[in-house]
Order: structure tokens, then C-alpha cells, then sequence
């Protein structure tokens, strides 16, 4: 037997989450089962457990978009009894039981080693949005942006993908400046290495097709408004990497900052995101973030906290990254 949460639908369409008693027969289909040792909370998470996105349709559902953990039966040939590995998206905790169980059962093909520099906590302090936060810094450093250029900013900052991209960023030799709604967390961004902190307040509203032209660079994890003033801030071929919608999914822009600024505006996916570029990212991970890094931007929780904190975590309300040891 083994523990697990899982959420169902009552009659109203409201989503339940209980923490149950499983048998390995109730697990879902697959060729390698994983003893769980952490998986964490991700916005994506809190959109499913409190039901406020239509993220899972089928129920009962484990969630839990990734989890690191220990191979214990495999049926496929590069994986052994006994390997770590990390899981990260391909609809897991959507379509597919998730992380937030002591067992989980998966495709190989959606599983990546655990890089032998990282332990399982550090690998879920990254988890989908410290990889996230990578593939945003790389897109932009393909697209040419360089520390030189002038200072580049992140939105949602104190977020889990934020915080990492911030870290990431600094890290890189770049100016950070941190877009946060919380002034309490200035002191920690700047721990984490920000520059300097911009109040959310100074990029919500209606925005000017261009304006001053500032940042070099973004990562932008909020969208709506907020994403359309930064576009209208971007210097000249500056490029902002977008992967997140904790504001709004809309994006009331105009064409101005792309057809006389030259700007680029760079789709970044996690969830589908292809094996050899996965690997690169997380090796690149291991080679950026040292050990005090992890400490900074993350805390662990247990799964029975889950249910409050996937409230929290909608309502902006949780800082970095939170493991869950379920
Ligand atoms: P998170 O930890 O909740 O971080 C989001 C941050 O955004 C909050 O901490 C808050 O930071 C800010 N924020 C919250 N509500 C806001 C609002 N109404 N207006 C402006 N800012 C707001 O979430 P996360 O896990 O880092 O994910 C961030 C976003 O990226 C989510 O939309 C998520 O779905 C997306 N994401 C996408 C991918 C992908 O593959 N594309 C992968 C991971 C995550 P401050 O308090 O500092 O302002």
C-alpha cells in the first residue's frame, strides 16, 4: 500500500482532495514505476488541486506535474531497479497520475536521469519551474541577448519560476530587475541576486504602443497588461522570453515594439519539451546553481499541507519553490 492525493469531482462540479490508501493495481499504465521521494508545487498544480483551471478532466486524478524518485520496477532497458530519475510535464498530474503520491507509474520516455550532481531535494527545488526558468534564460541567450546589453527584468518574480529565473539571470552576469506585488520580499530577491525591485503596481494597466525603451531582456511569467508594457519597454532587438499566465492568458499589445524595435517575443514550453533539450537544460542547471542556491529559494512541505498551499499558490501568495514529500 502506499499514500497518495487524490482528487475527485462531486455532483456540482466542485474538485475534493483526500490523501488515500493505494494498492500498486490502481496505478495507471506504464513501464516504469517510481518510488516517489519528492514532487512540488507548481501554479499549474494549484490551477488543478483547487479546480479553478480545467487542467484535469479525468477523475479520480493523482496530481503533481513532477517528482524525482528511485526506479523500483522497470520494463524498460534504460532504466534499472535502483535509478533515479526526475519527471517533468508530458500532461503528468493533467492526463496521467502524478508526483504527489509515494508511487507513481509512467512512460520511460517521459523520465530523465537524475544528473549525478544533484540530489532529489535540489532536483525538485529546480523541479518544472527551475527548468522552466532555464529554458527561458537559454531562449534568450539564443536570441542573442547579452549581459552588456543593459539590464533585463522578470515578472512574478517571488514565483517559483521567477525566483529561479531571477537566481539564473544574476547568475548569467546579468542586471537583474524583479518585478514583484509583495515589497516584503524585496530583501530576498536581492538575496537571490536582483539588482533592484520594481513594484508590480509601476507595469499593470492599459500600456503605450512604445515606451522608453529600458530592458535588453525578460522573462516574463504573467502575461496580460503587465506582458504588453514590457513589450513596449524592450530595447532595441531585445527579446522576452514568455512562459506564464498568473495574471491573464490575454496579451493587449500591438505590432509597434516587433516592427521598429525589432523585438522578439519567444514562446517557451516545458511540458512537451524535447529529451535532448531537456537534458542540456538540466545539465546546465547543475553547472549554474550552487549548493547555496537551493536553500534560498526553496521549502518542503508534507502532502497533507498540499490542499492549503495550491490555495496559496493562486492567490500569489507562496514565495520560490515548495517540495512536497509525500
Ligand atoms: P507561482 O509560484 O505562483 O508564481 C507566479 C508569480 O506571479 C507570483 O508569485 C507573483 O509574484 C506573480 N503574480 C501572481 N498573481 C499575479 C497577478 N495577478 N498579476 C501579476 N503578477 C502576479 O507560479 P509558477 O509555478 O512560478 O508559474 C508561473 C507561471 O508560469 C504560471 O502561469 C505557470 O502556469 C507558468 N508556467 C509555465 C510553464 C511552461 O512550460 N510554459 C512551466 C511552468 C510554469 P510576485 O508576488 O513577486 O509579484
Amino acid at each position: 500500500m502506499f499514500k497518495a492525493l487524490q482528487l475527485h469531482q462531486d455532483e456540482s462540479g466542485k474538485t475534493l482532495a483526500q490523501i488515500v490508501e493505494l494498492d500498486n493495481h490502481h496505478l495507471p499504465e506504464g513501464n516504469v514505476t517510481v518510488d516517489v521521494e519528492y514532487s512540488s508545487l507548481n501554479y499549474k498544480d494549484g490551477l488543478a488541486i483547487t479546480g479553478t483551471g480545467k487542467i484535469i478532466r479525468d477523475f479520480p486524478m493523482v496530481p503533481g506535474i513532477d517528482f524525482v524518485g528511485t526506479v523500483s520496477d522497470s520494463e524498460d532497458d534504460r532504466y534499472q531497479v535502483g535509478d533515479k530519475v526526475i519527471l517533468t510535464g508530458w500532461g503528468v498530474g493533467e492526463r496521467h497520475w502524478g508526483g504527489m503520491s509515494q508511487r507513481a507509474r509512467v512512460k520511460g520516455d517521459w523520465l530523465v536521469p537524475l544528473p549525478a550532481e544533484l540530489s532529489p531535494e535540489q532536483a525538485m527545488a529546480i523541479g518544472t519551474a527551475g527548468l522552466t526558468a532555464m529554458l527561458c534564460v537559454q531562449a534568450l541567450e539564443q536570441a542573442g541577448v547579452k549581459p552588456e546589453q543593459g539590464p533585463v527584468l522578470v515578472t512574478g518574480a517571488s514565483g517559483g519560476v521567477g525566483s529561479v529565473a531571477v537566481t539564473l539571470l544574476a547568475k548569467a552576469g546579468f542586471e537583474v530587475h524583479a518585478v514583484t506585488g509583495r515589497a516584503d520580499n524585496a530583501d530576498w530577491l536581492k538575496s537571490l541576486g536582483a539588482h533592484t525591485i520594481v513594484a508590480r503596481s509601476e507595469l499593470e494597466g492599459q500600456s503605450r504602443p512604445l515606451d522608453k525603451a529600458i530592458w535588453a531582456g525578460a522573462v516574463d511569467t504573467v502575461g496580460g497588461d503587465i506582458l504588453a508594457k514590457v513589450l513596449s519597454q524592450m530595447a532595441y532587438d531585445g527579446a522576452v522570453a514568455a512562459c506564464g499566465l498568473a495574471a491573464s492568458f490575454q496579451l493587449p499589445t500591438t505590432v509597434m515594439p516587433f516592427i521598429l524595435r525589432g523585438v522578439k517575443l519567444l514562446g517557451v514550453d516545458s511540458v512537451m519539451c524535447p529529451y535532448e533539450r531537456r537534458l542540456a537544460a538540466w545539465q546546465r542547471l547543475c553547472n549554474d546553481l550552487g549548493h547555496e542556491h537551493y536553500d534560498a529559494f526553496s521549502t518542503v512541505a508534507q502532502l497533507e499541507q498540499v490542499p492549503e498551499l495550491a490555495q496559496q499558490i493562486i492567490k500569489g501568495q507562496v514565495r520560490g519553490r515548495v517540495l512536497i514529500q509525500p
